[in-house]
């Protein structure tokens, strides 16, 4: 097993299986241009052979699908049909949900259980201002279509001043109401924010305005999470829990145990670092070649995580997968 100085090592895989989405999130992309995939991403039976060598190689037991939007890729079929049997203790996928009502039956034939969908306001206006793509009633409907068929849904807002912070309270409203975990992440430099610090520290919002924010209208109270948990958790009383992913006002660094594989074959072993590591290569070699060679890669992406505390980065994270 790989580990680092401080213990960390790699449990949690994050596959990209597209650049391409269908939305153009103003905090993902600076200037609306939807996003179109790249022109050398891997087939999906590829990029599962690299969870299949990454399992083995790092240690990986839990493996989230992302993108980009994975459920707009060609690949995704070919990708969830190639991960079956590979003994993942958990497979998740984050989406915004457009198309979910469709591909529902699909997730549910591969064993997806646990949905992260990402939804930063319940006003049709500001989602077609933030999203700048998709329709807010087909999300909600395919929310409520994904629960009834019995999968747990979290969903995710990044909150930001002069965008949705008058949506704080209804999201979590309507997050509590319908059994839904709402998870707000803070605002990330990342891409264009990482190069524009006033249009980032403008809309940005604390940890600590966060929850007095929901203060004025819930009582909570923190509770208990995983040690490698990225989220902080708190429950409603007899309402549910609501998580805040707060990458700078309480940095995870010290226990981040995320890897992440793009869609055209990089390893990112940290969202802040510049480095990454091609490994599409390797996909093709068989089994002993492939993974001494892999074990070095691993090596260095581990010794690419940050110390301490998030410090942003200027790739996009539709391109290493959010
Ligand atoms: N298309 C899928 C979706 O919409 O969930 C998956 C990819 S998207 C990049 C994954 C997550 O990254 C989203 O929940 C989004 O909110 C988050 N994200 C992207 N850029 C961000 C930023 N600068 N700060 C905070 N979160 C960000």
């Amino acid at each position: 097993m790989i580990v680092d100085r401080q213990g960390r090592r790699f449990r949690n895989l994050r596959v990209s299986l597209t650049a391409a989405c269908n939305y153009a999130c103003t905090y993902c992309v600076p200037d609306g241009k939807r996003l179109v995939a790249a022109q050398d991403e891997l087939p999906g039976e590829a990029l599962a052979k690299g969870v299949a060598y990454l399992i083995e190689a790092a240690g990986i037991e839990r493996l989230r699908i992302t993108g980009g939007e994975p459920l707009i890729s060609p690949r995704l079929d070919g990708f969830l049909a190639a991960i079956a049997g590979l003994g993942l203790q958990d497979v998740a996928l984050t989406t915004n949900g457009q198309l979910l009502s469709r591909k529902l039956p699909r997730l549910q034939e591969a064993g997806i259980r646990r949905l992260n969908v990402s939804l930063d306001t319940l006003d049709a206006s500001a989602f077609r201002r933030i999203a700048r793509g998709g329709d807010l009633a087909t999300v909600l409907e395919g929310m409520r279509q994904a629960s009834a068929a019995g999968m747990r849904i979290k969903v995710n807002m990044v909150p930001m001043r002069g965008q949705n912070l008058d949506q704080v309270l209804p999201l979590l409203d309507y997050c509590l109401e319908h059994g839904y975990e709402l998870r707000f992440i803070e605002l990330m430099r990342m891409g264009h924010l990482a190069r524009d610090s006033n249009a980032f520290l403008q809309q940005f919002v604390s940890l600590e305005q966060l929850l007095a924010l929901i203060g004025q209208a819930h009582s909570y109270q923190q509770a208990s999470a995983p040690m490698d948990a990225t989220a902080l958790r708190y429950q409603v009383a007899g309402k549910g829990h609501f998580g805040v992913i707060a990458n700078e006002s309480v940095p995870f660094c010290r226990t981040c145990s995320r890897l992440r594989l793009s869609s055209t074959g990089w390893l990112h072993g940290c969202l802040s670092s510049g480095n990454r590591h091609f490994v599409g290569d390797l996909l093709g070699k068989p089994r002993h070649e492939a993974l001494p060679a892999l074990q070095r890669l691993l090596v260095k992406a581990l010794g690419d995580k940050q110390e301490l505390a998030f410090s942003g980065g200027v790739t996009v994270m539709k391109v290493i997968g959010g």
